[in-house]
């Protein structure tokens, strides 16, 4: 389930499942698991995994590619959550996204403190197509969002840079700006364009230089629609509200 209703407010999740046989970049570490203790043997149980900070759904911090920038916990919870807006670039015309491409969100842009690519990507999540020519921004686009007042910015594919590029110029460009990357979000087509705030948690690793988070969209229920919501929506209320007294 990605949607639940908590209160006044519905909750998307927006993270993959760190699971065996998940994407990882390759060239770099499969993550391992594995159960070296089970409730048939030991009586309790707890997996074992061994994974690189930058797998799965996960957030960068500039020490990621800066020796002497900021860490996960430099940067601290408060740049964690803010408002966000979600642009909706799955008809933009090639794997490069442009300064063109992104010009008419200009004005949902303003005071935003995240900005969330919707590129369609993360239907190839599992297959290899994930990882060959998806969407990046050009180093103009970078830039020109870097300029904005931003937390962080995050994206529906396996990185903000070439699959080949050893430069990183779109890292470079917020990463040196301690603007945080969030790379392999899912669901993105299920979040509203605006007016909701983004959560992403990362791990609270002592010198983080990224870490697996959980990222997940709050935006408030619209009172005119909870008057009259559809029967797989009461059901889908009725089942949080349920989970919510467990
Ligand atoms: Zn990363």
């Amino acid at each position: 389930m990605n949607r639940i209703f908590a209160g006044e407010m519905i909750v998307t999740d927006l993270s993959h499942t760190v699971a065996p046989g998940m994407p990882y970049f390759p060239g770099t570490e499969a993550p391992v698991f594995s159960r070296p203790f089970t409730v048939a043997s030991h009586g309790f149980a707890e997996q074992k995994i061994t994974l690189l900070t930058h797998c799965g759904t996960h957030m960068d911090a500039p020490a990621h590619i800066f020796a002497a920038g900021p860490t996960l916990e430099q940067l601290g919870l408060p740049h964690f959550v803010g408002s966000a807006v979600a642009l909706d670039l799955t008809h933009a015309p090639g794997p490069v996204i442009g300064p063109d491409d992104l010009l008419p969100f200009r004005s949902l842009l303003a005071e935003k403190e995240f900005v969330l690519l919707r590129t369609g990507w993360s239907k190839h999540w599992g297959n290899a197509d994930y990882f060959r020519a998806y969407p990046v921004l050009s180093e103009a686009a970078a830039l020109w969002l870097a300029g904005f007042h931003l937390k962080g910015i995050g994206v529906d594919a396996i990185s903000f840079d070439p699959f080949d590029s050893t430069a990183l110029p779109v890292h470079r460009a917020f990463l040196s700006r301690n603007i945080v990357l969030i790379e392999n979000l899912a669901n993105l087509e299920s979040v509203p364009a605006a007016e909701f705030v983004f959560c992403c948690l990362p791990l609270k690793l002592a010198d983080g230089d990224g870490a697996p988070a959980r990222a997940v969209a709050l935006c408030r229920e619209r009172k005119k629609k909870s008057a009259q919501l559809s029967p797989l929506r009461r059901s889908a209320r009725r089942a949080g509200n349920a989970a919510r007294r467990q």
